[in-house]
């Protein structure tokens, strides 16, 4: 046992006050432990999670199968790269083969949603011999160089310019500005199918289609970044699914290892043997997230949590829908499964506090969005609650 008395929140608070970088908004909330779509503070206070740390906790917190492959992991081996072979994960990667459309059969594994974004965009780099990259106006891929070129926010990328050459940003479905940015220059085409971070949006079924055969018209690789929408969050395994298109990358991360980092690009078949050597990732492989995303995935498959995703996805944004025609403060609800924006008329902080106040963690999306990404694992009755503190935070606004 550890001899050491646990810290009280306020020496917590004022440890990380002290020694933390200063890039984050904090909330006044020191977690302690979660179950499902549980969390609790270090004073016992419990919050229904629709913040899940941006997505992560996707399958709920402490998911049993997940906590059991960690800690047998844990004590059989912590480490093992990828120039040895290791059981999690082969079983992982075959996991994963099964789980994405067909011809998504091989993957490159790494630790983060930002680094997946890179690997995509080196191995299109590489495959096609060019350059350029084509993206969305609002797109999110992630801080690290070349994923901020693509990600489109001037507040993340200004303090960093300049940003790599090539890359353009058309409108998210604008099929004409898509038409007269891809060329026979483009290496790779990057889109999220919902965009998480700018608002909640949802690509129109035929503008991905477009861009499907943009790039095959004119040899550019299409890379969806899953990296918030996959794993079953938008009500199919990968929302390339949900819209029936397949791309030649598809990057995950988030909640693919059931809270433990991982990131991941799937690799299609139009992509042929790539060169040993031009990429790597020294944490890449990692047998304990291996060990947590191959439980993940199979539990995903097993208890059907993307159908359930869908289903109560569904019905709670049908019940947000009616709440709109009432409260005046909402301007439109979006989303897709349990990836859902309530975009208000005014900006979101104070009724993210609100909603806080009442038990009920939710995050921002742009300014006036609140972003809701329950855990698959809610239950109706906890979605219920959820809507009871909407209804009370939002109504009172009107
Ligand atoms: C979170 C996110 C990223 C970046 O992931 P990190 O793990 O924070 O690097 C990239 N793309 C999308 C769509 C995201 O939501």
């Amino acid at each position: 046992m550890n001899a050491d008395q646990a810290w009280t929140a306020e020496q917590i608070v004022a440890a990380e006050t002290a020694h933390a970088s200063g890039f984050y908004h904090k909330r006044p909330v020191v977690l302690a432990r979660g179950k499902g779509a549980l969390v609790w503070d270090v004073n016992g206070r419990q919050y229904i999670d629709c913040d899940t740390g941006h997505g992560v906790a996707l399958f709920g917190h402490c998911h049993p199968a997940v906590v059991e492959a960690v800690s047998n992991q844990a004590a059989t081996l912590l480490t093992c790269g990828e120039s040895f072979y290791s059981e999690p994960r082969a079983r992982l990667m075959a996991a994963l083969a099964a789980a994405l459309p067909e011809g998504l059969g091989r993957v490159f594994l790494c630790n983060s949603g930002t680094e997946a974004i890179e690997a995509a965009l080196k191995i299109a780099r590489l495959v096609t011999g060019r350059k350029q990259v084509v993206a969305t106006k609002r797109g999110f891929h992630g801080r690290t160089m070349g994923s901020l070129s693509a990600t489109w926010n001037p507040r993340y990328r200004g303090p960093f310019e300049p940003l790599l050459e090539g890359y353009r940003h058309v409108a998210f479905n604008s099929a004409e500005e898509a038409e007269a940015a891809i060329t026979t220059d483009t290496a790779a085409v990057i889109v999220e199918p919902v965009q998480g971070e700018s608002g909640v949006f949802v690509a129109e079924k035929s503008f991905l289609e477009h861009l499907r055969a943009l790039c095959d018209e004119r040899g550019a690789m299409l890379v969806f970044d899953e990296v918030q929408t996959g794993v079953g969050r938008t009500g199919t395994f990968v929302a390339a699914q949900g819209f029936g298109v397949t791309p030649d990358l598809l990057c995950l991360a988030k909640g693919l290892a059931g809270g433990m980092p991982i990131g991941a690009v799937a690799i299609g078949g139009r992509i042929g043997d790539l060169e040993r050597g031009t990429h790597a990732s020294t944490f890449g492989g990692n047998p304990m997230a291996c060990a947590a995303a191959a439980a993940a995935v199979k539990a995903a498959v097993d208890e059907k949590l993307p159908q359930r995703a869908a289903e109560l996805g569904e019905r709670f944004m049908a019940k947000l829908n009616a709440l709109a025609a009432e409260a005046h403060v909402i301007r439109e609800v979006r989303g897709k499964g349990l990836m859902i924006g309530i975009d208000l008329r005014t900006r979101s902080a104070k009724y993210l506090q609100a909603l806080q106040d009442r038990g009920v963690l939710a995050l921002d999306a742009g300014p006036t969005v609140i972003r809701l990404l329950p855990p698959m694992v809610i239950t109706w009755e906890q979605l219920e609650t959820v809507y009871v503190a909407l209804e009370a935070v939002l109504k009172e606004a009107a």
